[in-house]
């Protein structure tokens, strides 16, 4: 497996350097954008990496899979997806288009920026700390490391420039789709998307989620097996933005991104894969790591879509 690993990556390095790291949250424009690793956790536990393993990340937007998966926990399946829908978008992460143009003003699904705020406020949970330290307690259930924290200096970075995000949630206070401390939530969401990673924390977390929620390092049961399922379904649809139907092609298993550069991927019953490579294509995904994922997928045969 190691072998298969390497000989990947050396393939990838190839495309890591067509990309660019993200710098539209200045902090993460000093990542190095020649880092990449890739690992896999298969359904014993046992993790195999290779290239830049000890590089952190950010995991930016696969922080909305973990707190989508906490508010089914604590809030129940049909109060979230009455407040997000489940449909794709060819839409960028952070556009704000749709949501105008067609009732009801609810984000399309919980994966895009407005989907995760939206979902952020449905928590229950006292303040903005509680929220974002609930989210981090799952991060590391589902990591399988207690250690894991967030990067301050991202979170702090983003929280200051972030008039996207901000534009996002006051429209949709204004259409009445979501309700709440409108700064409390976007702080929240800030503080779960400077969570920082390993390649191998992603890779657990993607065989958690491959092995029906329980995860295969600690033995622990995270998620129950349909949460597990919802989320490898949403991710399968629309886990690489508007790079998910691509994606599918070229890959083929349910995957989620974040402009931090990583990718965690999950092969039902098979494996959790993960990707760290800051260098991005214009939709955000890294471009190494999908052409790790791409020869991987088709090596290893993982591919179920
Ligand atoms: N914190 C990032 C933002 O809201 C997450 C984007 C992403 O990873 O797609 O812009």
């Amino acid at each position: 497996m190691k072998d298969k690993l390497e000989s990947a990556l050396a393939k990838g390095r190839k495309a890591a350097a067509t990309g660019k790291v993200a710098d539209y949250i200045p902090e993460l424009g000093k990542a190095d954008p020649n880092a990449l690793a890739v690992a896999c956790c298969d359904m014993d536990g046992q993790i195999t990496a290779a290239g830049d393993t000890e590089t952190t990340i950010t995991i930016q937007s696969i922080s909305k899979v973990v707190s989508l998966a906490l508010s089914m926990i604590d809030c129940g399946e049909k109060k979230v997806f009455s407040a997000v829908g489940v449909d794709p978008t060819a839409d960028p992460f952070n556009s704000i288009m749709r949501l105008e143009m067609r009732a009801p003003h609810r984000p399309q699904n919980p994966l895009i920026n407005a989907g995760a705020i939206v979902v952020l406020s449905l928590l229950p949970y006292r303040d903005s700390l509680s929220r974002y330290e609930a989210v981090l307690d799952l991060t590391k259930k589902l990591c399988s490391n207690h250690s894991i924290s967030s990067n301050e200096a991202v979170y702090l970075s983003e929280k200051a420039t972030s008039d996207r995000n901000r534009s996002l949630a006051y429209f949709l206070r204004s259409v009445g789709s979501l309700e709440g401390d409108i700064e409390d939530i976007l702080d929240s969401y800030f503080h779960q998307c400077a969570i920082a990673c390993t390649v191998r924390d992603l890779a657990v977390m993607g065989a958690t989620l491959a092995n029906s929620g329980v995860n295969p390092v600690s033995g622990e049961r995270v998620l129950s097996p349909r949460i597990a399922l919802t989320l490898r379904a949403l991710m399968a649809i629309c886990g690489l933005y508007d790079g998910s139907g691509e994606f599918a092609l070229r890959v083929g298993i349910p995957a989620k991104s974040g402009v931090g550069g990583g990718i965690m991927a999950s092969a039902p019953g098979n494996m959790g894969l993960a990707t760290v490579g800051p260098s991005l294509d214009p939709k955000g995904n890294s471009t190494g790591g999908v052409r790790v994922m791409e020869i991987l997928s088709d090596q290893l045969g993982l591919r179920v879509l």
